[in-house]
């Protein structure tokens, strides 16, 4: 292994809350990566949680992002009176008037961050940047249509008028604006990627570093060696470890493309994700990927989305038509307990059709789940199925790498009104077979790197549904 330079930091959460096991929700993927190559992502957005709160002082530095690349022009500096912080991003925010303190000396940045505060800051930033955002004086404004627009402070009221105008901010629901309420930090990213989108459609595109070469140093036991592609602008890189429930674990830097990460104190049972970000006049972070204890192999390995892909489609493009997918499924049989009606269990077995890649490794997952203290019940199960799904796109279970257990206990629903989509109910820990959230049958499927549609997305929970591509 080669020699490296590397500055270790090991930094313990922050975040003492269970979070959401998500590394983000689904949806904010593809803002997520469009924000990073375009620089708009603050370091201490990307090692917190994404699905958690964003704050003040997070949002400031995402809208001096913004700002920075909707202006080129010199930005007056003056001295802040704030006591509590001396951040860069909030001195310029302060001397442009973007941001005002909480109190005369008091900026709070730790605090979540308010609907509100964040289109006053918006409207600010786009305004200070020379964006013109104009509205009409009669209260034909959409916002106005909102059944909570009265609770609007008369301070955002116009500022809340132009975000939707411009939808670059929507309401929490078709009646509901909810200004008071916060918002997350994917939510943040996304407003900030698409407000550029609107108002610098050409913005500069960097690009992300790439990583590749992943495997155990031969050298050194208990450390993963991960290199990268290599850009001669970047002046240092930024290598962030995450545990499954979105904790920094471990963050270091490094001048060359390359470092070695400890997995000494990873938990073989667990899955973590890496990125790197290239740090050059912007900070650009990689996607996302996965390390996951390979028993077999007895080491760490990295697995990659496009690994993933690769493993599971020949040349990595998912099945075009059905005839194509029946023709990569395999047959598998699972052992299973089944419920009786008098509540002892009994060893059963069960046929379920699958990617013929993922066939092992599925009857591993329910072998595991099936010897588990736990003895889960399984009433139902299905795996490949040609169909789109209830929001009219192709399903994931096309490709047949996907698994939905105990349809009716487990239902799939809209997160904000447990309105169901299909299935009935989820009563974990009250209804036997409704899957808990730290059960085995979770746990063993992380393990072998596929995500629990219960935690994965916001907008939507699925608890039926377990996923290995993430959809
Ligand atoms: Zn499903």
């Amino acid at each position: 292994m080669k020699k490296i330079i590397i500055a270790l930091i090991i930094v313990f959460s922050a975040f003492l809350e269970t979070a959401n096991a998500a590394e983000m929700s689904e949806w904010a993927k593809g803002d997520y990566s469009s924000a990073s190559e375009k620089g708009l992502i603050p370091l201490s957005i990307a090692v917190s949680n994404l699905t958690d709160n964003v704050t003040r002082g997070e949002f400031c530095n995402l809208a001096m992002n913004m700002f920075d690349t909707l202006y080129t022009g010199e930005v007056k500096l003056f001295d802040c009176p704030f006591t509590d912080c001396n951040n860069d991003y909030i001195v310029k925010a302060y001397s442009l008037g973007i941001v005002h303190g909480k109190t005369e000396t008091e900026f709070c940045p730790f605090d979540s961050i308010t609907r509100q505060e964040m289109a006053k800051i918006l409207v600010n930033t786009l305004e200070t940047a020379g964006k013109k955002l104009t509205v009409s004086s009669g209260k034909d404004e959409k916002a106005y249509s909102y059944a909570d627009f009265s609770d609007v402070a008369s301070w955002a009221v116009l500022d809340f008028v132009k975000v939707i105008k411009y939808g670059i901010m929507s309401g929490v629901s078709e009646t509901e604006l909810n200004p008071n309420a916060n918002a997350t930090r994917e939510q943040a990213v996304a407003i900030a990627n698409r407000s550029v989108d609107k108002f610098k459609p050409n913005a500069a595109v960097y690009a992300k570093p790439k990583l590749t070469n992943m495997e155990n140093g031969a050298e050194v036991s208990n450390n993963l060696s991960v290199t990268w592609d290599k850009n001669n602008s970047a002046e240092e890189y930024i290598i962030i470890v995450k545990d499954e429930d979105c904790n920094l674990i471990d963050i270091c830097t490094s001048v060359i493309n390359q470092a070695g990460i400890s997995t000494e104190n990873f938990d073989k049972g667990k899955r973590y994700t890496i990125t790197v970000a290239e740090v050059s006049d912007k900070t650009v972070f990689s996607d996302a990927v996965e390390v996951i204890y390979d028993e077999e192999e007895e080491r760490f390995q990295i697995n990659t989305v496009s690994d993933k892909y690769r493993r599971v489609f020949q040349n990595g493009t998912p099945f075009k038509t059905k005839d194509e997918a029946d023709a990569n499924m395999a047959t598998v049989q699972i052992p299973v307990w089944h419920l009786k009606d008098n509540g002892t269990k009994v060893a059963s077995k069960t046929e379920l059709v699958v990617n013929a890649n993922l066939a092992a490794d599925v009857v591993k997952i329910f072998t595991e789940i099936f010897e588990d203290a736990e003895q889960f019940p399984i009433k139902n199960v299905g795996g490949y199925s040609w169909r789109n799904t209830a929001m009219g796109k192709v399903s994931e279970h096309s490709y047949g790498t996907c698994i939905d257990i105990n349809y009716d206990e487990n239902y799939y629903c809209y997160a904000d009104t447990g309105q169901a989509i299909t299935g009935s109910f989820w009563k974990p820990f009250e209804n036997p077979y409704s899957i808990t959230p730290d059960g085995s049958v979770v746990r063993t499927f992380a393990k072998y790197g596929w995500a629990w549609g219960g935690n994965a997305w916001s907008r939507l929970h699925d608890y039926m549904h377990f996923t290995y591509l993430g959809n």
